[in-house]
């Protein structure tokens, strides 16, 4: 494993829209092993491949210690909303407020290929909601709340 560069808010290649994971090999594993290596090494909640410098559909997320990982994944119902602070490794010190919908249902395969659906609300659908976004290029700061 190893600790990969996190790409800033200010660089081309975070605007970008992702591609589809297509082959479940070993540099899939190393990427997503990097990618806990590199979240951790700079306390992040999630991360998406983007922000390593990968233009692929993929993300992790540790939110209170439930690790997941999503592979090409499609939020495909939503519901409710709430406002809340939030982070990015790529955007540094800054934090602000977001409206996200409160609940949410998802899906996404796993590192092996295999589909699974999520239920989740609160914090967990926020990070899933930012890091979705990433993959179409979108940061948080395109989304703040006015007041
Ligand atoms: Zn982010």
């Amino acid at each position: 494993m190893a600790i990969r560069k996190v790409i800033g808010k200010d660089e081309e290649l975070i605007r970008k829209k992702s591609k589809p994971v297509r082959d479940f090999d070993e540099n899939l594993d190393q990427l997503l092993d990097d990618m806990w290596e590199t979240m951790y090494a700079f306390d992040g909640m999630g991360l998406a491949a983007v922000q390593v410098g990968v233009l692929r559909r993929a993300f992790i997320i540790d939110v209170n210690g439930k690790k997941i990982e999503f592979i090409n994944p499609e939020i495909y119902y939503t519901e409710g909303e709430w406002v809340e602070e939030e982070g990015c490794l790529s955007v540094g010190k800054f934090h602000g407020k977001v409206k996200r919908p409160y609940k949410i249902k998802v899906k996404a395969v796993d590192r092996y290929g295999d589909i699974f659906k999520l239920e989740c609300e609160g914090w967990t659908a926020k990070c899933i909601c930012h890091e979705c976004d990433h993959l179409d290029g979108i940061l948080f700061t395109d989304k703040l709340e006015k007041k």
